[in-house]
């Protein structure tokens, strides 16, 4: 495509090192879509202050982020890339927004609840509004679609509905309906090594990209399997994990003989764990050659955010204008 006639937005929370899980889940995929589409990439830094209010950990994540945005394959030069923060007319835009959303629905979204469990001490409404300020990000730029994992679900379902919401309350059809996106495949759910759940920056289970290669080995050598496989017995979670990853970076055909040997009752865990490990460095150690090679670049991180800056300005401007207007807000 030439012409770029949809847009993509999409954000990574500064909460820690990237891992295989947002790789997969979102990096590549926005590695491959800024070509053909306009693509807004941000780091999400309100979103983190929900549940890592620390700041001296804050500004070194936003830092590790870009680089790792960069070391993948982000070209500042064909899509925007951005601090939240620096865009303020988000703020504005989700304030304005939570106007369409009810408290009930907040309360029941998943990852509400899942993150009140985990920080009973701190359920602040930042937390309860994540889905408004998700919500803000997106239609700031009345994006087409927005890639995320399957985690995110949820939020952008949120999403469409308050966008239909403004629609029909104003009776102009302002806001599109942003769909999820993954190239070609379902929205990838990537999992920890450690026997159950999503691989997650706060999981403390992560396989970072600026990870050595021996860290690598190590983390995947002590994956969690199981007694071994039983005939006639479906494989085990933390094994089909195993599995999950493998095929994400391991070729077809090593893929297709571990599943095979484990049918047959004859695979043993350790070889599949060295072949995994050795697999996700082919993918990961090109990426953390580039991540040292930019992160102390300061000059030119500086650049390619003050860049983005003014560009999604731009267009956040734009659309928080007619959001003013059409809600009433104009100056006499
Ligand atoms: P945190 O644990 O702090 O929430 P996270 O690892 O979940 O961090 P986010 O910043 O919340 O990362 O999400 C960034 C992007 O990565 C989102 O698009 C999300 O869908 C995707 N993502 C995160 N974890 C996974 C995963 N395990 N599998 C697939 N996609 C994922
Ligand atoms: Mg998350």
């Amino acid at each position: 495509m030439t012409t770029k006639t949809k847009t993509v937005l999409s954000g990574i929370r500064p909460t820690g090192q990237l891992h295989l899980g947002n790789y997969f889940g979102a990096l590549k995929n926005f590695v491959q879509m800024q070509y053909d589409a306009r693509c807004y990439f941000f780091i999400a830094d309100y979103h983190a202050l929900t549940t890592h209010p620390d700041p001296a950990h804050l500004h070194e994540n936003i830092r590790n982020v870009l680089a790792e945005y960069l070391a993948a394959g982000l070209d500042p030069e064909v899509a925007t890339i951005y601090v939240q923060s620096d865009l303020p007319q988000t703020a504005e835009m989700s304030l304005l927004l939570s106007m369409h959303a009810y408290v009930g629905e907040l309360e029941r979204t998943a990852s509400f609840k899942d993150k009140i469990r985990k920080q009973p001490e701190n359920v602040n409404a930042g937390l309860l509004c994540y889905p408004v300020l998700m919500a803000s990000d997106i239609l700031i730029h009345r994006a087409d679609y927005v890639p995320v994992g399957k985690d995110q679900e949820q939020h952008l379902e949120m999403t469409r509905k308050y966008a239909r919401r403004f629609n029909t309350m104003y009776g102009e059809e302002f806001f599109s309906e942003p769909q999820p996106y993954n190239f070609g495949q379902e929205l990838a759910r990537i999992p920890g090594l450690d026997g159950s759940g999503k691989m997650g920056k706060s999981e403390g289970n992560g396989i970072f990209l600026s990870d050595s290669d021996d860290a690598i080995r190590k983390k995947v050598m002590r994956a969690v399997t199981d007694a071994g496989p039983v005939a006639g017995e479906a494989m085990s979670e933390p094994v089909a994990n195993i599995f999950t990853i493998m095929k994400l970076v391991s070729t077809p055909e090593v893929y297709d003989d571990f599943m095979n040997r484990h049918n047959e009752g004859t695979i043993r865990y350790g070889d599949l764990k060295k072949q995994l490990a050795e697999d996700i460095i082919t993918v990961v150690a090109p990426i953390r050659e580039r991540i040292e090679a930019i992160r102390g670049d300061n000059e030119y991180l500086h650049k390619v955010l003050a860049r983005g800056a003014e560009q999604a300005a731009e267009s956040a401007d734009t659309t928080v204008r007619r959001v003013r207007e059409i809600m009433g807000i104009r100056p006499f």
